[in-house]
């Protein structure tokens, strides 16, 4: 089995730093890309803040902090990353882009790095395809936000080898999360089931049914969830989950994973939640207004 001493994050938004964040307290040395020298500057702020949190909290001390901060470092170059014991691809969800990276990245491989993609949906055989290496390649899927959350979804593509899947199951207990196997179907598990209900609850307001405020408050109280289904699109981020819906239309071709034409919308109108400042929901004032 390869021993992982550094990782690579490739994408700084809300799970590359989420990302980055776990393993640099894990212990590993990490390297931070992205195409937008302000995403990885706003990605490094947020884990700083994070940890803060973490500190104030009492969940960690604040020298483990100092150490996580001092193991994370920009890296401006994407050939960089290709030094890494494990690439973890978490750039936006679009299979051309991330293709694009792989490609790039390909060339500038040490002989052991295994690559990995936190894709939401994407097929992990297919962006395996355009490696060198499909058999170090895998999907290890984090969810939103990394630090909170438990749960890390395995994937494994028709040509990863045994080792590479040993490795990665280890990397993720390594961070103190609990693993869970799916097989290379669209969206996987959890999204399979969790995004056709973010996209249904938007047919629900789009057919007036009801208004945001009494989905999510009719969800949050009625089914017992911690957030209503379109906070919770607002928080994934609405490109995201359209994104996730396409994957899922296309890849099943069944028409019940249509998009909702509202959430093509809000897409279009740049209202993707709350890394937007809008979406369902209006977060620019001091408390969330509901945009509908
Ligand atoms: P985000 O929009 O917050 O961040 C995406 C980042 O990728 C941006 O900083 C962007 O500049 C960068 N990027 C785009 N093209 C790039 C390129 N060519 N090279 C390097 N960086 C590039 O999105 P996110 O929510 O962090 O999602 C990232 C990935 O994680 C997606 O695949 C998404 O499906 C997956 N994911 C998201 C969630 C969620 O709840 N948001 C949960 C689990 C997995």
């Amino acid at each position: 089995m390869v021993q992982i001493r550094s990782v690579g994050v490739i994408g700084a938004g809300q799970m590359g730093s989420g990302i980055a964040h776990v393993c640099a307290l894990g212990g590993y040395d990490v390297l931070l890309h992205d195409v937008s020298e302000d995403r990885v500057k706003q990605g490094l702020s947020t884990i700083e803040k994070n940890l803060t949190r973490q500190v104030s909290r009492g969940i960690i001390e604040p020298a483990a902090m100092e150490a996580a901060l001092g193991r994370i470092k920009a890296a401006p170059e994407l050939q960089t990353i290709g030094k890494t014991d494990l690439a973890i691809e978490a750039a936006t969800e679009d299979e051309e882009v991330k293709k694009a990276i792989f490609k790039a990245l390909s060339p500038h491989l040490a002989a052991n790095t295994i690559l990995a993609s936190n894709t939401s949906s994407i097929s992990i055989t297919r962006l395996a395809s355009t490696t060198d290496r499909p058999g170090r390649f895998i999907g290890l899927h984090f969810m939103n936000p990394v630090p909170l959350m438990n749960l890390v979804e395995i994937i494994r593509g028709i040509a990863t080898d045994a080792d590479t899947y040993e490795t990665a199951v280890n990397f993720a207990k390594s961070l103190g999360k609990t693993t869970s196997n799916a097989e290379d179907f669209p969206a996987f598990i959890v999204n399979r089931i969790l995004v056709p209900m973010i996209n249904e609850a938007i047919y629900t307001l789009y057919e007036g049914v009801g208004t945001v405020d009494a989905i999510d408050t009719a969800m949050k109280l009625g089914a017992n969830h911690p957030m209503g289904p379109l906070e919770l699109g607002d928080f994934i981020g609405l490109d995201t989950v359209l994104s996730i819906m396409n994957v899922l239309y296309e890849g099943l071709s069944d028409s019940k994973y249509r998009p909702c034409p509202l959430l093509v919308k809000y897409v279009e109108a740049g209202w993707l939640g709350r890394k937007s400042g809008r979406g369902f929901y209006d977060y620019r004032g001091e408390k969330p207004v509901p945009t509908r």
